[in-house]
């Protein structure tokens, strides 16, 4: 059986770019009979707001796109990260960093990726023997890196196509648990998609770069026969070209809702943007599956400008 996942974070309401990412992901699972697994990403804390998970399962609800199990809290995993992390740490692909972030970027010399982030220049690779030597040495707390291997890495995205990384030198080693002990997104999404039998991710593609990080994740934990199918979407963006935000209006789904806004014409919307030609009066999501064709998506950013507005 097929699996997938909608992973929403609640670090604030979900606005037309999130919502046009599920609907896809929603779409895509209930052509292919594809089970759907609702997550909630809950691991960022300060940016995590009260109540946006419900919020989120509420928006969702609205929009008219289902699941079939969840929601799961990553709040709720965390031994499970721990082991992932342990193991990483056990087998030598992974060390514990002292490094402040102020540190990172000074010492980041020419390179930074392309998120406009520093690439860690391996400062603390082999330097302690454990993250509690680590914190005994420097009286600091430490984060957890994976030693990135020097290879290429490279996979076939069912949407966006061939892509290759030179993770080594574009993005560097990066951090699998925080010195607060929570773990990171690229380990937490690794673990979590191993342990609910996902084999098909849909998300946009400003997560293209963490793939091949989530790959070697994999690989790392002798998992990569449980590697997902990845596509990867382009986002909604401003007339300036930025991901959808604040700065271009109200976009967010309660808005809609608020002003007593129908969800057939916000989907009527978010159909147009999956290049289904929808009726001005709008549709349900039920009734895109008969037209939805993954091929005939716009294979460019989706830009929102004042005409959208509902
Ligand atoms: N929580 C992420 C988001 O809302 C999705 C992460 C993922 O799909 O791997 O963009």
């Amino acid at each position: 059986m097929q699996i997938t996942r909608i992973a929403p974070s609640p670090t604030g309401a979900l606005h037309l770019g999130n919502a046009r990412t599920f609907l896809v992901n929603w779409l895509l699972a209930r052509q292919g009979g594809w089970k759907i697994i609702l997550r909630i990403e809950d691991l960022d804390g300060p940016r995590i707001k009260a109540n946006a998970d419900r919020q989120a399962i509420e928006d969702l609800r609205w929009l008219g796109i289902d699941w079939d199990e969840g929601p799961i809290y990553q709040s709720s995993r965390t031994p499970h990260y721990a082991a992932a992390v342990e193991s990483l740490l056990a087998t030598g692909q992974a060390y514990a960093c002292v490094c402040s972030r102020k540190e990172v970027e000074a010492a980041a010399s020419a390179p930074h990726a392309e998120d406009g982030s520093a690439v860690y220049p391996g400062t603390c690779r082999g330097r302690y023997t454990s993250p509690a030597q680590a914190v005994d040495l420097t009286g600091r707390p430490a984060a957890i890196r994976f030693a990135v291997p020097e290879r290429i890495v490279e996979f076939e995205d069912a949407f966006a196509g061939r892509q290759s990384f030179d993770v080594a030198n574009q993005l560097g080693d990066f951090v699998i648990a925080k010195s607060d002990g929570t773990a990171a997104y690229q380990l937490a999404v690794v673990v979590d998609d191993v342990a609910s039998g996902v084999t098909q991710v849909v998300r946009g593609d400003d997560l293209l770069d963490s793939t091949p990080r989530q790959i070697l994740l994999y690989n790392a934990l002798g998992l990569a026969d449980r590697i997902p199918r990845y596509h990867h979407l382009p986002l909604v963006v401003g007339p300036d070209g930025r991901r959808l935000a604040k700065r271009h209006g109200d976009t967010r789904l309660s808005h809609y809702r608020e002003l007593g806004i129908p969800p057939e014409r916000v989907l009527g919307l978010l159909g147009r943007w999956c290049g289904i030609e929808t009726p001005a009066a709008g549709i349900r999501a039920v009734d895109l599956l008969d037209s939805f064709r993954i091929e005939r998506m716009p294979r460019e950013k989706i830009v929102f400008s004042s005409e959208h507005e509902l």
